[in-house]
């Protein structure tokens, strides 16, 4: 789940280095966020409904001995957040009737032994069109090039950097209003992790800093508006978006990725 920029006040102030022995109940919740998502791309098919995947989910979570973190979380009603087209993230799983040609951002979050993971992936519902594969492609690269620029001695907007330059040279749109995050003990830590920002800027990064890093890109302009419910944000000009998130532990051998199956 993506931090919305100047709304949640409750986010810590200093940034908590994890120990090995937080660390590995940081690996067990990531892998169980990973599970999930890999079966719910099995489940992304023409004529499913984003309540049933909701369903699913919360089941294979709770399956998994752990607790949905997004439920609840400032009010939000489900257990993922299931955005499609031009929604951009917070989609709220509905009766919604997935299409042929849609594409689906799924974010997935599980709470295990009191530590979070957090993670995105978008689906193509059936086949995807050729606008549809670029923003997915750019999302899912600018993703693993914001995580290759988290290792210690770089800066919080090198993580940016990386995944701005990048994307603006595809043509396409880094969302602003919207940021990764540090993760742990709660979903939202501090730092924030913007998807755009300068080299060497910012907060220099360090061994143990556990972050979500999740770029949400758009085929056209990068602002976005939220809808009446409160939550589902889309793109301002109706354009297409895609959101690929992981959780991570930066270590002096580099990035590791937390929300993988193992
Ligand atoms: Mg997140």
């Amino acid at each position: 789940m993506a931090h919305r920029r100047a709304r949640d006040v409750k986010m810590t102030r200093s940034i908590q280095l994890k120990t090995p022995r937080q660390l590995r109940h940081m690996r067990s919740a990531g892998k169980i966020v990973a599970e999930v998502l890999a079966l719910l791309g099995e489940h992304t098919v023409p004529g499913a409904t984003t309540a049933e995947l909701d369903a699913l989910a919360e089941a294979e979570i709770k399956k998994r001995k752990a607790v949905p973190s997004f439920k609840g979380y400032h009010g939000f009603p489900c257990t993922i957040c299931a955005s499609v087209n031009e929604q951009v993230v917070h989609g709220i799983p509905s009766k919604y009737r997935l299409r042929e040609g849609d594409i689906l951002s799924v974010d997935v979050g599980a709470i295990y032994s009191g530590w979070h993971g957090d993670a995105a992936v978008t689906y193509a519902i059936g086949s995807a069109s050729a606008e549809a594969e670029r923003v997915m492609h750019a999302t899912r690269e600018a993703l693993r090039r914001g995580i290759a620029a988290a290792v210690p001695g770089n800066h919080l907007g090198d993580i940016g950097f990386a995944i701005q330059s990048w994307v603006e040279a595809q043509g396409l749109a880094v969302i602003r209003d919207f940021v990764g995050h540090g993760i742990g003990k709660v979903m939202h830590e501090a730092p924030q992790v913007p998807n755009f920002g300068d080299a060497g800027e910012g907060l220099e990064l360090r061994a143990g800093m556990t972050i979500a890093i999740e770029p949400m890109v758009a085929l056209g302009d990068w602002r976005v508006k939220v809808l009446d419910d409160g939550w589902t944000a889309v793109t301002a000009d109706g354009s297409l978006s895609a959101h690929y998130e992981h959780s991570i532990v930066i270590t002096e051998a580099g990035p590791e990725i937390l929300t993988k199956v193992a």
